[in-house]
C-alpha cells in the first residue's frame, strides 16, 4: 500500500478499516431497522453490457449489500438492450415497494443516453445521488441522497479533523458531478471556504499551497507534487489511476504520494477512498429505506 514511501509523522487515513467499521454499524441498524417495519432495505442494481471493470463493481456491491443484511437485486441486461427497455424497467423499479436504492452502472454502452437514464430513477431510490433533484438538494441545503464517492471523503475528513470544518480552506481539484462538484457543495454546506480548480485554472499549484483541506479527483497519476501541498494540510487523493511499474500493472492516485511528507495526513491509492464508495451506497440505500418507510435511521 506504499505505507513505507512516506515520511513518518504523516498520518495514512485508513480508508479499508473505517469502511469496515462503516458497514458494521449499517449492519447494526439495518437490523434495527427490521425490527421497527419487518421489512430489510433492498437495492437493485442494473448493469447492461459485458464491460468487465463494471461487471467487478457489481460484483462487489452484491456481495456487501447481502452482507450487510439487505436484499439485493441484480439485472444484467444484454448490450443491445434498447432505451425504452431499461427506461420501462427503471419505472417498474420506482414503484417496487421492496426497491428502495436504484443504480445504474456507468457507463452504459454508447447507444443509450444515460443522462435520461438517471432523470428516469425516483429521486427518493436514486442512491448514486446523480439526480438533478439530488444534486439541487444537496446545493441549496435540504435533505438529499449524495454521491457515494464525496460522501465517503468528507466522512474521512470529519474523522480526521474534527467534526467541525468550518471556515478551512478547501481546495477541490476537478469539477464532474460525480465526485469534484458534489465535494463542493458538501465542504460549503459545513462552512469551508471552497476554491475549485479544473484543466482551465491558470495558478493550480499556488491555489493549492493554501488549502488546509486538498481533495484531488483528475485521473492524472502524480498531478499534485509535494511542493503543492501546504504543511499540516489534509489530502484526499480521489484518483485512480492503473500505470505500469517495471513491468508490472498497479493502481496510484493523483497525488505524488511520497513527496507527502509534511502533509497531516494523507489517503493512500488504494485503501483510501476507494473503499469508502460501495460502504457509502450501502450506507445511502439504508438513509432512502428510513425516509420511505418515514423512520429514524439509527
Ligand atoms: P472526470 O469526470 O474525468 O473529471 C476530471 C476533472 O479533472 C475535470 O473537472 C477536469 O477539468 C479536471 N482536470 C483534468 N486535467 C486537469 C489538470 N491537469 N489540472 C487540473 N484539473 C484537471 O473524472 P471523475 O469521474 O471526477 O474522476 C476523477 C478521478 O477519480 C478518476 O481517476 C477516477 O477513476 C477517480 N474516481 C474514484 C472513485 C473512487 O475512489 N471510488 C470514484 C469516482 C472517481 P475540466 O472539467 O476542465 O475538463
Amino acid at each position: 500500500m506504499g505505507m513505507d514511501r512516506i515520511a513518518a509523522g504523516t498520518a495514512i487515513i485508513d480508508g479499508k478499516r473505517f469502511a469496515a467499521g462503516l458497514l458494521e454499524d449499517i449492519k447494526l441498524r439495518v437490523e434495527r431497522a427490521r425490527q421497527k417495519t419487518g421489512k430489510v432495505p433492498g437495492l437493485a442494481v442494473v448493469l447492461v453490457g459485458t464491460d468487465p471493470a463494471s461487471a467487478v463493481y457489481v460484483g462487489a456491491k452484491h456481495r456487501q449489500t447481502v452482507a450487510a443484511g439487505m436484499h439485493s437485486f441484480k439485472y444484467e441486461l444484454a448490450t443491445d438492450t434498447g432505451q425504452a427497455e431499461l427506461m420501462a424497467l427503471i419505472g417498474r423499479l420506482n414503484v417496487d415497494p421492496d426497491v428502495h436504492g436504484i443504480l445504474v452502472q456507468l457507463p452504459l454502452p454508447a447507444h443509450l443516453d444515460a443522462a435520461a437514464v438517471i432523470q428516469e430513477i425516483n429521486p427518493d431510490k436514486d442512491v448514486d445521488g446523480f439526480h438533478i433533484s439530488n444534486a439541487g438538494r444537496l446545493s441549496t441545503g435540504q435533505p438529499a441522497l449524495v454521491p457515494c464517492t464525496p460522501l465517503g471523503c468528507l466522512m474521512l475528513l470529519k474523522d480526521r479533523l474534527g467534526q467541525s470544518l468550518s471556515g478551512l480552506h478547501a481546495v477541490i481539484i476537478g469539477k464532474s458531478n460525480i465526485v469534484g462538484k458534489p465535494m463542493a457543495q458538501l465542504l460549503l454546506a459545513e462552512n469551508c471556504t471552497v476554491t475549485i480548480a479544473h484543466s482551465r485554472t491558470r495558478n493550480t499549484p499556488e491555489l493549492c499551497r493554501t488549502a488546509d483541506i486538498l481533495v484531488v479527483a483528475v485521473g492524472r497519476p502524480g498531478l499534485v507534487r509535494g511542493d503543492w501541498i501546504k504543511p499540516g494540510a489534509v489530502v484526499i487523493d480521489v484518483g485512480i489511476n492503473r500505470i505500469e511499474v517495471d513491468g508490472k500493472s498497479c493502481i496510484v492516485g493523483d497525488v505524488a504520494f511520497e513527496e507527502a511528507g509534511h502533509a497531516a495526513a494523507i489517503t493512500p491509492v488504494p485503501g483510501g477512498v476507494g473503499p469508502m464508495t460501495i460502504a457509502c451506497l450501502l450506507s445511502n440505500t439504508l438513509t432512502a429505506f428510513c425516509r420511505l418507510n418515514t423512520i429514524s435511521a439509527d
